[in-house]
């Protein structure tokens, strides 16, 4: 069920109501910073295993475990290294998740098999006060079926796991819009699993160099590097990587070939009224505006790494709900700063 939170003073009896769902072993969703995420208590095995079946996710992918405070996550982990109190207490609350070495309360269903957990305090008020509602650790993945786009709002969340969920709490478009980075800190020096908005060069001013994580194949990929399989992230339409130029030419051969919403007569508004095959684009630059401006589903996003990311789904969402079925995306600039945005848009774009 869909229930309006406000985002900054959330109300204390729908959290209580929430927290009970949680406690008996039931499915809640709720906004954190990053993406919308599907709750559940840590520490049951079976309330765990509800998350993987709504989701359908493979067994062999981890969870990320919120917590309200480091005392919290300390208490779910074997060791507590210097590296991961510098990252603590740089960027919790925050959009960073840190894989330690776990202790056996953390169920396997929780870290699907592993000797790590990943954990992380959310800085979303719903998410923190959640949390200090229920005083227990939840597990949460993306609020969304496996491999698909995660939701950044709760109507995006109903739309994906309807009623797989005792509660949706929905408190509007989650700010940084993208998944969490990720940082191993089992390895010396540390391994940045995930890149996130939180970029690498602020990672390595704090804990030095960060290594990559070790190339697998991609059979491998799932178990090796969990988050790293290659087709992730994505919208139900076709997404195709391209610079400006290249951008220009698929939008002129596409309109003559009549792709286009508006050329083909079609309001691009109203979800199932376009044709087959419809032309979307998303683009950041003057470039690739100018490129994509003649098409009727166009997103132009703000050319700064923080600004795209929080726009990036709700744009991704907006083609599917357009019924865009090929979303030209401009690539974006290769600089550090953009490698949390380059890395999803590649893996929406795989095929
Ligand atoms: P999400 O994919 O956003 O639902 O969050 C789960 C992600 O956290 C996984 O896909 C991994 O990227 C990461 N993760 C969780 N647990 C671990 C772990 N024990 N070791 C490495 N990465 C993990
Ligand atoms: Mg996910």
């Amino acid at each position: 069920m869909l229930r309006p939170i406000d985002p900054t003073h959330p109300d204390p009896a729908l959290l209580r109501e929430a927290a009970d769902h949680l406690r008996r072993g039931e499915l809640v969703a709720f906004p954190t910073e990053t993406v919308y995420g599907l709750g559940a208590h840590a520490l049951d095995a079976a309330a765990v295993r509800r998350i993987f079946a709504a989701k359908g996710r493979p067994a062999f992918n981890p969870l990320i475990v919120h917590v309200p405070d480091v005392a919290t996550a300390r208490t779910l982990v074997t060791t507590w290294p210097g590296v991961a109190e510098q990252l603590a207490t740089h960027w919790w609350p925050g959009p960073l998740t840190l894989v330690l070495p776990k202790r056996a309360l953390v169920p396997d269903e929780v870290t699907a098999g592993r000797e790590t957990v990943a954990i992380r305090i959310p800085a979303h008020p719903v998410a923190r006060a959640l949390l200090a509602a229920v005083g227990l650790p939840i597990a949460a993945p993306s609020a969304n079926r496996f491999t698909a786009l995660s939701p950044v709002t709760g109507a995006q969340v109903a739309r994906s796991l309807g009623d797989r969920v005792a509660l949706i709490l929905d408190g509007g478009r989650t700010p940084v819009g993208i998944e969490s980075t990720v940082v191993d800190c089992t390895t010396t020096p540390p391994t940045l699993l995930r890149p996130g908005t939180i970029t690498r060069a602020e990672l390595e001013a704090v804990v030095g160099p960060l290594q990559d994580p070790v190339p697998v194949t991609e059979a491998e990929a799932p178990r090796a590097a969990p988050g790293m399989i290659a087709r992730h992230y994505a919208p139900r339409a076709t997404v195709r990587l391209l610079d400006a130029d290249a951008m220009a030419q698929a939008v002129t051969t596409g309109r003559r070939r009549g792709l286009d919403a508006s050329a083909a007569g079609t309001r691009a508004t109203t979800p199932g009224s376009a044709m087959e095959n419809t032309l979307a684009a998303i683009t950041w630059s003057e470039a690739g505006r100018a490129a994509a401006s003649e098409l009727h589903i166009h997103l132009h996003l703000e050319a700064s790494p923080l600004a795209y990311a929080a726009e990036l789904y709700a744009a991704l969402h907006a083609v599917d709900d357009a019924c865009g079925t090929t979303v030209l995306v401009e690539q974006v600039p290769s600089d550090p700063a953009w490698d949390g945005i380059r890395d999803r848009l590649a893996r929406a774009a795989h095929v």
